[in-house]
């Protein structure tokens, strides 16, 4: 039976795909296709797995001394009876073989399938069997984890799904359909896993528009949904699911004339794309000849592809912090980071790029398990981005000479998140210098670079002079002084309602940084996520900005926009937008 489920939308598209569930604790687990000729090899990586745990359990039911509290032997003979359950074995089998699923996401599937059975169940004690059931899975895995595939990450079919095309799929079982993810969570590290990976669409039960999951899944350019609430509990394994990313609405099970329906509005959005396609190498000048900056956002140095494919004419913003999270806390140190930004300057080749320092903190942990909970009461408050590199001179002062080393090589902006107090600039500052006299103690070469800060905090928007009394250039983090000026957790779904960037105390604050810089003639761009929406373009050019840093895949629409605007004109209208109670209506 065909139902809906919705969310907020936060990347644009229709994607159509059999749902793969993910527990947010594996989404770590490696996801990939294998060719046909190695299933066997990949069902006997199981079986070895499975019989190795077997064996392990078998001995140490024998080891058991006599007097041993007999729930130990219960729980060892519960674990021995997962192990040989035919449905646990079974079903991965059936992923591996019917679908090519490598073999350590054939059991997180299968696991979620028997775990969801286990919910369900009356009698307590059997749901709680799940919770024996996730440390079976748990030690399989760790135990394939020893005995490496030989497959690659990402190898396989993956490519070739990616690009089916979706419109003409049919409702049947053959093994090229499309795959959507759906899961309560993705950290944004995990996302970035996903970056390179198959999947058609996105779903989460948790997140806002501007939550860093959902920035990640935009810059992927494929249709996503977060906010969902309980689209995971809903939505079954392998059940198929529509993702109206332009809606924010998930369809499952639909029929076979809604399909019909969303097959044409893919057909439509491709044509879109093609089209605007053809803007890649036209300028980007107003009507009235204004020339517009349009740089890329992004996460990885490989980014710098997609963006100099956009025709970005520099990185306004790399979020310099997908470097260090997910690693088990163990930070790059300064040669990997120095080859990274390397790489970024190469990839752009000769165009600017502007790094930012790192931003951990809030919604981005360094790692998985501290996530949102991280002992804080409110981490967005709390030591994040510029506060928790202050906290840490040392890690501050590696990415400091490895960003310094690395504009000896190219053109490096380096940028600073959330700054707010006299004090921390002057000590962000100071370990600036202090850097560049580590690297001439050592000999080492470095260029110089322009320093930029972000507003992103109401504190910092209301004192811009200050501001450009030390730096060369501003970035307004626009879903930072969302969320910083109207109070709203730009990650919780549950207020996503009132997160508004159009309330009239977030634009007047944009306003008047956009035109503090203009009048001191320092440069000013917008790089949140207000930047690359399309409904955004004209109210900022009106406001002044000339300087816009959006994902890749946004810049061709903003720049449809630019082509159309006449800035002299839309100078009055954006003052009356200031003045509105409902700015956003206005738009
Ligand atoms: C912002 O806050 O607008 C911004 C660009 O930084 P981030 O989204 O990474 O917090
Ligand atoms: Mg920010």
């Amino acid at each position: 039976m065909t139902f809906s489920v919705h969310g907020l939308a936060v990347s644009r598209g229709v994607a159509i795909g059999r749902a793969v569930l993910v527990a947010s604790s594996r989404a770590d687990v490696d996801h990939y296709f294998i060719d046909a000729e190695k299933i066997n090899e990949e069902i006997a990586r199981v079986r070895t797995s499975r019989n190795a745990m077997m064996e392990e359990i078998v001995r140490l039911q024998h080891d058991l001394p006599k007097d041993a509290p007999h729930e130990i032997a219960a729980l060892l003979d519960v674990h021995l009876m997962l192990l040989q359950d035919e449905m646990l074995i079974g079903g991965v089998k059936h992923w591996i073989t019917e679908r090519h699923y490598n073999a350590e996401w054939a059991l997180t599937t299968q696991y979620e399938i028997i775990a969801r059975q286990f919910d369900e169940m009356e009698d307590p004690y059997l749901r709680e069997r799940k919770a024996d059931l996730e440390q079976v899975v748990e030690r399989i895995l760790r135990h394939m984890k020893g005995l490496a595939s030989p497959l690659q990450h990402g190898a396989g079919r993956a490519g070739s799904r990616r690009k089916q095309p979706q419109q003409d799929l049919l409702l049947d079982d053959t093994l090229d359909v499309p795959l959507v993810l759906v899961a309560h969570d993705i950290s944004p590290a995990d996302m970035l896993q996903f970056k390179q990976s198959l999947f058609a669409g996105f779903a989460t039960d948790v997140g806002g528009k501007t939550s860093h999951t959902a920035i990640v899944a935009r810059s992927m350019d494929i249709p996503a949904v977060v906010g969902a609430r309980s689209a995971s509990q809903l939505i079954k394994q392998d059940d198929w699911v529509i993702i109206d990313g332009d809606a924010g609405v998930l369809i499952v099970d639909p029929s076979p004339i809604i399909l019909a329906e969303y097959g044409f509005r893919q057909r439509q959005g491709e044509l879109e794309r093609q089209r605007l396609n053809r803007l890649r190498n036209t300028p980007a000048l107003t009507l009235d000849g204004q020339r517009i900056e349009l740089l890329a956002n992004i996460e990885m140095p490989e980014d710098t592809l997609g963006a100099v494919e956009a025709g970005a004419v520099g990185v306004g913003l790399f979020r310099s912090e997908f470097l260090f999270m997910g690693r088990n806390g163990k930070l790059p140190d300064e040669n990997e980071q120095y080859q990274a930004y390397l790489k970024a300057i190469e990839g752009m080749q000769g165009l600017p790029v502007t790094i930012r320092t790192v931003d951990i903190g809030s919604d981005k942990p360094l790692d998985r398990p501290s996530g949102k909970a991280d002992g804080r009461l409110n981490p967005a408050l709390g030591l994040r981005a510029i506060r928790w590199s202050l906290a840490d001179p040392p890690m501050f002062l590696t990415q400091l000479r490895a960003i310094l080393r690395a504009a000896a090589h190219g053109q490096i902006n380096l940028l600073v998140p959330m700054l707010a107090h006299a004090g921390e600039i002057r000590q962000t500052l100071d370990l600036i210098d202090q850097a560049r006299a580590q690297l001439d103690a050592h000999g080492a070469a470095y260029g110089p670079v322009r320093l930029g800060a972000m507003i992103e905090i109401p504190a910092a928007a209301l004192t811009v002079p200050m501001f450009l009394k030390y730096f060369d250039f501003l970035s307004i983090g626009t879903n930072d002084l969302t969320q910083y000026t109207l109070a709203i957790d730009r990650s919780d779904e549950s207020v996503a309602h009132l997160y508004n960037p159009c309330h009239p105390a977030v634009l007047r604050l944009i306003a008047d940084t956009i035109a503090e810089c203009n009048a001191q003639k320092k440069g000013v761009s917008v790089c949140g996520e207000m930047a690359g929406d399309v409904s955004m373009t004209r109210l900022l050019l009106g406001l002044g900005l000339r300087s816009f840093s959006m994902h890749p895949s946004q810049i061709l629409a903003v720049k449809q926009q630019i082509l159309r605007a006449d800035t002299a004109k839309l100078k009055v209208w954006a003052q009356e937008v200031l003045q509105s109670e409902d700015p956003g209506e206005l738009l």
